[in-house]
């Protein structure tokens, strides 16, 4: 080296998908990896592939895109297939004016999104050459034989804490623990802030890759938690998103205490929830505490009618409860989302049915959630015993637009409960005359 700091150039590569909407989507992982390495010395500077949308709400908003052939494996299938995020010119004239660059840090989200990695990593190559790449995230994680065919020299599996540390030393780097930045300082997109207050969960829903990835709940300390929403006030953030698994475990002492103080300090930020919370935890002290804080969007948890598949977590009677205790501290039931999955292994669509009337007659915005197996899983394990999917299944077949036509329902009677619930929703916000109910099967 010539004196100067080494130079890691992070990517968060474009997405292939048949849809893709940003709901507060950012790259925590990644920008936590910033976080890191900068308290080591390196100098580093992110691309951000999926920076660019079209805000709307509450910041969130439509990724730009250009429609793609579809690969071979999902030509069968409806829909256009599109390339979301910055056009590979600019992404190519973007690496250019970072160089020199020592390292290349690239990160993988959803498992069916590994062509827009595959894409990148091709055009990190082309620009830096040999350069040391590694590439981490979900998909390194879950599937790291695959991803080792991308053209990565390594891949990385799990977060990266002082182990990472370690590998980079063994890379040949020679870190320095240094004063460094803070996350949300390397991320482009400030239309809203992204917050986590706890890591893992206690549940253990058989399809989801929470508890494999992150363990149980473990709440963070409310101070720096506190510290990094002033620190958002101070950028002029106005909405964040919690981007928790569990945010409401262990409420008396994490997130009441948490809200209490944020009430008291009156922040004066927009709160939204996409991922779901737990019914049963919200009380009417709780619900109150949303309300003071400023809660706007609030997704709750429910999965399914079905009390086999609530595995612990809620009950019908949960669900009313914390539905009631929302209503009552202000939140019109209409402005409450809550999640019902379709496509579950062993489900039947009058299962999914049942669960759209009991959510109707709620009156709550249903949100649908397709299915899909994420390797690893129980649910994965049981599908691949009774031979319903190949172990070595091509991971875009794992894409929650496509798996429930190709494992469970046929496109007909899917089109006819999405239709079904998108009318319901758009009467409740009084967008639509219709008579939904009427209508149900
Ligand atoms: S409660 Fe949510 S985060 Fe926890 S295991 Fe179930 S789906 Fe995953």
């Amino acid at each position: 080296m010539d004196g100067r700091k080494y130079r890691v150039l992070l990517v968060n590569p474009p997405v292939y998908d048949f849809a893709a909407y940003n709901l507060w989507a950012r790259p925590f992982g990644l920008l936590k990896v910033a976080e890191l390495i900068s308290g080591y010395g390196f100098d580093v500077s992110l691309i951000d592939c999926m920076e660019a949308y079209l805000p709307k709400r509450y910041g969130t908003g439509k990724y730009i895109f250009t429609v793609v052939n579809k690969p071979q494996v999902l030509r069968d299938f409806p829909g256009l297939y599109k390339r979301y995020g910055m056009p590979r010119e600019e992404f190519s004239e973007r690496i250019k004016i970072s160089r020199p660059v020592d390292l290349v840090l690239v990160t993988s989200q959803m498992t069916y999104w590994y062509p827009g990695v595959e894409e990148a990593i091709e055009t990190v190559r082309k620009v830096l050459g040999k350069v040391p790449i590694v590439l981490g995230g979900f998909y390194a994680t879950i599937y790291p034989d695959h991803a080792k065919t991308l053209g990565a020299d390594f891949v990385w599996r799990g977060e990266a804490g002082g182990d990472f540390i370690e590998f980079l030393k063994g890379l040949g780097f020679k870190p320095r623990r240094t004063e460094g930045k803070r996350y949300w300082e390397f991320d482009s997109g400030r239309s809203f802030g992204i917050i986590m207050t706890s890591r893992g969960c206690p549940f253990r829903c058989p399809y989801c890759a929470t508890p494999l990835l992150r363990g149980d709940f473990e709440g963070r300390p409310l101070r720096e938690v506190l510290d990094e929403l002033l620190a958002y006030r101070e950028l002029r953030v106005k909405d964040i998103a919690f981007y928790d698994d569990a945010l409401l475990v262990d409420p008396e002492r994490h997130i009441k205490p948490l809200l209490r103080e944020v009430a008291r300090m009156d922040l004066g930020f927009r709160f939204h929830t996409p991922n779901g919370l737990h019914p049963r935890f919200i009380d009417g002290e709780l619900a109150r505490l949303f309300k003071a804080c400023g809660f706007e969007t609030l997704r709750l948890s429910y999965e399914s009618v079905n009390p086999e598949r609530q595995s612990g977590k809620v009950t019908d009677q949960d669900l009313r409860k914390a539905i009631g205790e929302l209503e009552a501290a202000g939140f019109p039931r209409k402005g409450i989302g809550v999640y019902l999955m379709y496509g579950l292994p062993g489900q039947s669509i009058d299962e999914v049915w049942q669960g759209v009337r009991f959510l109707m007659e709620l009156g709550v915005k249903i949100h649908l959630a397709e299915f899909s197996p994420i390797k690893g899983t129980p649910y994965w394990h049981k599908l691949v015993r009774e031979k319903k999917i190949p172990e070595d299944m091509d991971p875009l077949l794992t894409n929650n637009s496509v798996f429930s036509l190709l494992f469970w329902e046929s496109e007909r009677k899917i089109r006819e409960l999405k239709l079904c619930v998108r009318r319901y929703n758009q009467a409740l916000q009084g967008r639509a005359l219709s008579n939904t109910k009427a209508s149900l099967p």
